[in-house]
């Protein structure tokens, strides 16, 4: 098999949480690629490199040579840059995200040629507001739409609805706090599912990120209830929620977004 060359490098790695983390990587060579906010990057390992500890060990009998490669949302912003930025969480059973969380900044790693995905602004008309729901690291798309765009119309209401386990799960929850404070047009609305582990209460709100949309909470924030007519809601997780959401919405009149057919509900699954 012909040897992969790893083509980018580890410039820093911000650990959130235990198997939670910020991985900022750069081209060995040339720029950091063009892309459009919202869209993802290809990174690999090969099978030979190592895992850490924290995860699983590896299944026996999988193919030592092979080259393992996934799709990670980037969330830095969409303008001229110095690295990429992925938010990446560990599967501890899984085959690249154990070796990337062994990766410390200076190490390399394989990154694919070109950055791609549909799950962007681009076919939102200027004058609907944005809401965007991630479960986990389904904020990364989020954080390069906000980071480019928060300020380019500031007619568009723009909110953020983050649910984890736990608030340290979150991610980028003071940058988004902080935004909410000095962006008029920004709303932010965490939710955690297990309060009771937190060591301190958790003073927010509490359950699944589906409650946030159908309890009057985003409503409450942006003064009117979303509608299908003003509105498109972008979805970015766990299947579980962007289904249960995709079912909550369509029977509210949203109708989901594909080619040839516009909607208002934009969904990116993880798996
Ligand atoms: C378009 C796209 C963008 C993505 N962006 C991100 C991102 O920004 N950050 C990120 O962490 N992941 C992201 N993913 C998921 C990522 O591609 C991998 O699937 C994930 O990192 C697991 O890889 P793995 O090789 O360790 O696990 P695998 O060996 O591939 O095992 C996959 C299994 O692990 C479970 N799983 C996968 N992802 C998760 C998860 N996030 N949380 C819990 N269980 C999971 C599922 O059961 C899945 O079947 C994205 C996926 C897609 C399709």
């Amino acid at each position: 098999m012909k040897k992969i060359e790893l083509n980018a490098v580890v410039t820093q790695r911000i650990d959130l949480a235990p198997g939670l983390m910020v991985l900022r990587i750069t081209p060995e060579s040339g720029p950091v690629p063009i892309f459009q906010s919202g869209q993802f990057a290809v990174v690999g390992l090969p099978a030979a490199a190592p895992r850490t500890p924290l995860a699983d060990p590896e299944e026996p009998g999988a193919d030592p040579e092979r080259f393992i490669r996934r799709a990670y949302s980037i969330a830095s912003p969409s303008l001229p840059g110095e690295h990429l930025e992925l938010f990446v969480t560990l599967v501890r059973s899984g085959e690249l995200t154990p070796r990337l969380f062994a990766l410390q900044p200076g190490q390399k790693l394989w990154l694919g040629p070109k950055i791609t995905g549909l799950f962007t602004l681009a076919e939102v008309p200027a004058d609907q507001d944005v809401v965007m729901v991630a479960t986990g690291t389904g904020l990364a798309p989020y954080m390069s739409m906000l980071r480019t765009g928060i300020t380019a119309n500031p007619k568009r209401r723009f909110a953020v609805l983050s649910g984890a386990r736990h608030s340290w799960d979150l991610g980028y929850t003071a940058e988004l706090t902080t935004l909410a404070r000095v962006c008029p047009n920004f709303t932010y609305l965490p939710i955690v599912s297990r309060p009771k582990d937190e060591p301190t209460a958790w003073g927010g709100a509490t359950g699944y990120v589906q409650s946030l949309w159908e309890g009057g909470a985003l409503e409450k924030a942006f003064g009117k209830r979303p509608l299908a007519a003003d509105t498109h809601v972008f979805l970015c997780g766990s299947p579980l929620m962007t289904e249960d959401m995709t079912r909550l919405l369509t029977g509210q009149g949203f109708l989901v977004h594909e080619k040839g057919r516009p909607g208002q509900i934009h969904v990116e699954k993880y798996w």
